[in-house]
């Protein structure tokens, strides 16, 4: 990415000390969201790679993953599948355990999102471990997705995410790191 577009993407997201636990420096990007050329910007930026090429679906990880993977979605004219925390689906799910900073979570998607040969990109925000990511390139995969790509704003790089991905074959494309 152009190095004029990460500096204001960079001056877009604003940093949180101590959130949600102390020692976290927690990326926010609500602002960027909220700055109409930033997140004009990112968007742009994050679908360049698939401009003119044929993406069906667009899996969008609760909750940020939500607001970039709709409008990641609808500039690719491709559909959107949401990646939810357990129990909020209403329709019959595939589930699959993650495990967080302390303990494990599950998340879920509806079993008929995804149709087998689908040519999937993964949406977040960030990412930090890769762990979430990892588990919903799994489901994803586990109903048949072909996983174009992951893209995400923000990758916080010693943290390994990238790797994680790209040694199970998930390309990875990300805008701006923080060290
Ligand atoms: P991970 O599974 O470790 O890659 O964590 C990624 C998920 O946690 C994403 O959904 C992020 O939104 C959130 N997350 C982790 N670390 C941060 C951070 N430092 N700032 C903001 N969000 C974070």
């Amino acid at each position: 990415t152009d190095q004029t577009i990460q500096d204001e993407l960079i001056g877009a997201i604003r940093t949180i000390k101590d959130y949600p636990t102390d020692g976290i420096l927690f990326r926010d990007i609500t602002t960027l969201l909220g700055n109409a050329r930033a997140f004009r910007r990112a968007v742009d930026a994050l679908v360049q790679p698939w401009a003119g090429s044929k993406v069906e679906q667009v899996a969008g990880i609760e909750a940020r993953g939500f607001i970039l993977g709709g409008a990641v979605a609808h500039q690719l004219s491709a559909g959107f599948v949401p990646i939810r925390k357990k129990g909020k689906l209403p329709h019959e799910t595939v589930r699959i355990a993650y495990s967080l900073e302390y303990g494990l979570d599950e998340m879920e998607m509806h079993k008929d999102a995804i149709s087998a040969g689908d040519r999937v990109i993964v949406v977040d925000d960030l990412i930090a471990t890769g762990g979430t990511a990892e588990a919903a390139c799994k489901l994803l995969r586990s109903m048949g997705a072909n996983i174009e790509a992951a893209c995400f704003i923000v990758d916080l790089p010693d943290l390994g995410g990238r790797k994680k991905l790209e040694a199970m074959n998930v390309p990875v494309r990300t805008l701006v790191e923080f060290p």
